[in-house]
């Protein structure tokens, strides 16, 4: 008889946790995963997919303006919000489905139910009283938005948990942050016609991204009267007689808004997840420590996905699912390889990135050159648009490796995932010279910067 009731035990039914237990099972294991919520977890039930759906959705009013230029005539136009929730909500419930269909069909268990560690084996079911055990248990548990507890008056704010499920869309929002988060869905509220402001702490929106992407997205954003608070934050929300809300910012001006809504980044979900009892420790802000094979402080306990802090990415937690399962059955221990990992902000315009930015490759590299293009795209040139694209390839002077590639403009997201195979080979700059272009497309600018823009001696521009 086995020793445990499972092979593996998986606590969390997102991306992370469904992909281990789906493979595991594929591999003749014996497994079980349980999801408290609904499977999908963050990314298909309140992330990535609806929020691109509401991007598409966003992106119809400028669309409805720039057919003009082309000969349309569009006429009045009228958005219905419930009528976009509600065709999100029917997408949402299909992928859910899909999601639970995939695991159970590769045989894992799939349970709907709360579990918790109660040891380095044993596991408890909280809905269903249930004790298990398991030879190896996979916490996946993601992450949460951080709802700003200290701020007095955070409980009348919303985060984007709640943005997919408002009943209303607000007239007037304030969105605090200036990361990913908080920057698309300002784009998205912005596109929907709601009156709009990002209020960050920081100098320049989106720390971390190329600072030419970061200043002619904020200028792009100016431009169409979405409105960017620098170097400032909420002090505190407070709830008006009429329902509305007064955000009082640091520079003593107050926004009067229907929503704020919170994008400050996201907690790990280890709150009474019992990791004390079961031996796994918790890095100062609650996320699950891990070594390179994502094995935790308990021998036979892992973690993987946002719950560990690493890179909170989605294709970041299925590829930390890959990795364990070739490490645990496969008998190829394998850790996570998260060497230039493209992503991209659906922001209108998108930034699609891969790579060392200019500032990144100029600390580790003694010469770069930098070669960059600003254009007007095509597209833009019958509608009188004024916002620009910005190509820009980050190579090394000494070998000629292109060392990121930063673009902002239409398709960005699907450019970055293209250059990201060219970045992760390891191509030369030459190599991509000697790509024919694809005319006429803007990305043909890529394969045609013969010239270097300018170049970086030791930190120095020359
Ligand atoms: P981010 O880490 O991207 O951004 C958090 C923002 O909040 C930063 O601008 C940060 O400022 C600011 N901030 C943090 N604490 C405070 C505070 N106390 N007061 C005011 N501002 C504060 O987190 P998000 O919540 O936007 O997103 C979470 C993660 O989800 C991302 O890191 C990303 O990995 C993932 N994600 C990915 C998406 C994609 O791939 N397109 C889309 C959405 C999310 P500062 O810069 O100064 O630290």
């Amino acid at each position: 008889m086995a020793a445990y009731d499972y092979d593996l035990f998986v606590i969390g039914g997102g991306s992370g946790g469904v992909r281990a237990a789906r493979v595991a099972a594929s591999l003749g294991k014996r497994v079980a995963i349980a999801e408290e919520y609904r499977y999908g977890g963050t990314c298909v039930i309140r992330g990535c997919v609806p929020k691109k759906l509401f991007v598409y959705a966003s992106q119809f009013s400028e669309a409805f303006e720039d057919a003009e230029g082309y000969g349309w005539s569009v006429g009045e136009t009228r958005f219905d919000w419930s009528k976009l929730m509600a065709a999100k909500d029917k997408e949402i419930e299909r992928l859910e489905g899909i999601y639970q269909t995939n695991a159970l069909k590769a045989g894992a268990e799939v349970i709907t139910d709360r579990a918790v560690l109660e040891g380095p084996h044993a596991v408890r079911l909280i809905g269903a009283d249930r004790h298990v055990t398991a030879e190896t248990i996979l916490i996946a548990t993601g992450g949460r938005p951080n709802r700003h507890p200290a701020m007095p008056g955070a409980e009348h704010c919303i985060t984007s948990e709640e943005a997919f499920h408002l009943k209303e869309l607000p007239k007037r929002i304030a969105v605090l942050g200036g990361g990913y988060i908080a920057v698309e869905f300002a784009n998205i509220f912005h596109g929907l016609g709601v009156d709009t402001t990002l209020v960050y702490r920081g100098k320049e929106i989106l720390q971390g991204f190329d600072d030419d992407l970061r200043h002619e997205l904020h200028e792009a954003m100016d431009r169409k009267g979405l409105q960017v608070h620098c170097c400032d934050t909420f002090e505190r929300v407070d709830m008006r007689g009429d329902g509305t809300l007064a955000a009082t910012m640091k520079s003593g001006e107050v926004l009067i808004v229907d929503q704020v809504m919170l994008a400050i980044g996201r907690n790990a979900n280890t709150e009474n997840l019992g990791c004390e009892t079961a031996g796994v420790e918790l890095d100062e802000r609650g996320a699950v420590k891990v070594d390179e094979y994502s094995r935790t402080s308990a021998e036979n306990i892992y973690a993987i996905g946002d719950v560990t802090h690493r890179v909170q990415l989605t294709p970041v937690a299925i590829h930390e699912a890959m990795c364990l399962i070739d490490t645990l059955y496969r008998g190829k221990p394998t850790s996570p390889d998260y060497d230039s990992i493209a992503t991209a902000v659906f922001s209108q315009p998108e930034l699609g990135v891969v790579g060392l930015t200019e500032q990144e490759a100029c600390r580790r590299f003694a010469e770069i050159e930098i070669f960059k293009a600003t254009f007007r795209p095509m597209k833009n040139t019958l509608t009188g648009r004024e916002g620009r694209m910005i190509m820009k390839l980050v190579v090394d002077a000494a070998t000629r490796r292109v060392l990121g590639a930063h673009v902002l403009g239409h398709d960005a997201g699907e450019l970055a995932q293209i250059l990201a195979i060219a970045v992760k080979a390891g191509l030369t700059k030459d190599q991509f010279d000697a790509t024919m272009a694809v005319h006429p497309t803007a990305a043909e600018e890529l394969v045609t910067m013969y010239q270097p823009s300018y170049r970086v001696k030791n930190g120095e521009r020359v």
